[in-house]
């Protein structure tokens, strides 16, 4: 098979490239570079069923015959897409629409990277994918969660009116090498806080809770999906809930850090609470999480530390 990755220089889209190459298929990444690097393909550099475009997808373009186009393209990250606010929310609607096109001219599979923020600052706990969510049409987070919330929409539009065989991954809080360094999203931050020796900034009073999948297991969930017949949105996350309280306290005890945690206050809108109810990816594809945050935090020191002598 011949995949085009959307999005393949970021941190998920470049785990995707390296799971499809082990399996033997083509990978065509295409990327902006707009909050994506080339760092995270470099180790493809000599592979021959690699190939890298880079492109904006809000442009349309021709990457000849594909048989699965992977939508994973948006910045993601709450600091990103703050920045890049318009940019966002074209990116899932003109750069969805254009994959669209591509899969219903080649016939190919499509598979969309959404979200567990199309629920919002959810009202229902744990949430499932029944649940409409409870989003601020126009408040700081709403370029990401109304892009978003407008991909799953024209994704379903173009599997009912066009017949392209469409599949809806709603992601929750993923972490693990590669991601960026100075992104701002949680881990991240107190990774980078920790191994510094800096002190960790716990925004609010750090009681909301976030539930966090190791990359391999969000991976596995997602390649699962790409093979099933579901084109209605399911849940990929782990269902372990934190506080992000515990979250600094169990990065403080798995880098050793002597660090202290400091109080900053609490962005606008910030979801209180987010856990995944995965039963439907247990039942249709047999799919949970096995790596729990301690273990992921572990794998993924080895990245955070090289990074930092890097940026050094
Ligand atoms: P990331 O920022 O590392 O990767 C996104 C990639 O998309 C980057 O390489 C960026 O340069 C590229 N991109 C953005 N706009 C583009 C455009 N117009 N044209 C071409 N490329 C473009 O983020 P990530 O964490 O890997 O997220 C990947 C996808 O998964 C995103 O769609 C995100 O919304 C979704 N997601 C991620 C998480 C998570 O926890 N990591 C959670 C929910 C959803
Ligand atoms: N957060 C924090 N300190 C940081 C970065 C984030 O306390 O240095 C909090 C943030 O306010 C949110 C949670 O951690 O409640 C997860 O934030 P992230 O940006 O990773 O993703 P989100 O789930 O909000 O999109």
């Amino acid at each position: 098979m011949r995949a085009l990755i959307a999005g393949a220089a970021g941190f998920l889209g470049s785990h995707l490239a390296d799971a499809l190459l082990e399996e033997g298929n083509e990978v065509l990444g295409v990327d902006n570079l707009c909050t994506g690097s080339l760092e995270n393909l470099k180790h493809l550099s000599s592979e021959p069923r690699f190939e890298f475009l880079e492109q904006d997808i809000c442009c349309s373009f021709d990457p000849k015959r594909v048989d699965y186009v992977f939508n994973f393209a948006s910045p993601a990250s709450p600091e990103d897409y703050m920045r890049l606010g318009i940019e966002t929310l074209m990116v899932g609607s003109t750069g969805t629409r254009n994959l669209l096109d591509i899969a219903k001219k080649y016939e190919a599979k499509f598979l969309h990277a959404s979200t567990s923020e199309c629920y919002g600052d959810p009202e229902q706990h744990p949430q499932t994918e029944e649940y409409w969510g409870h989003v601020n049409p126009i408040g700081p987070r709403s370029v990401y969660d109304e892009s978003k919330r407008f991909s799953e929409a024209l994704v379903t539009a173009y599997h009912r009116y066009q017949e392209v065989d469409t599949r809806l991954v709603r992601i929750f809080n993923t972490y693990g090498p590669r991601l960026h360094l100075n992104d701002g999203r949680v881990i991240s931050n107190f990774l980078a806080q920790a191994l510094r020796g800096n002190d960790l900034t716990l925004y609010g009073d750090g009681s909301q809770t976030r539930s966090f999948c190791y990359v391999s297991d969000e991976i596995d969930g997602i390649l699962r999906l790409s093979r099933s017949d579901e084109h209605t949105p399911v849940n990929i996350g782990n269902p372990i809930e934190w506080t992000i309280l515990e979250c600094a306290k169990a990065v403080l005890r798995v880098t050793e850090s002597k660090s202290e945690i400091v109080y900053r206050p609490l962005p606008e809108d910030d979801p209180s609470q987010r856990q995944p109810d995965i039963s439907k990816a247990r039942r249709l594809l047999n799919w949970e999480p096995t790596v729990d945050l301690e273990s992921g935090l572990k794998l993924s020191l080895d990245y955070f530390r090289a990074c930092i002598e890097a940026a050094a």
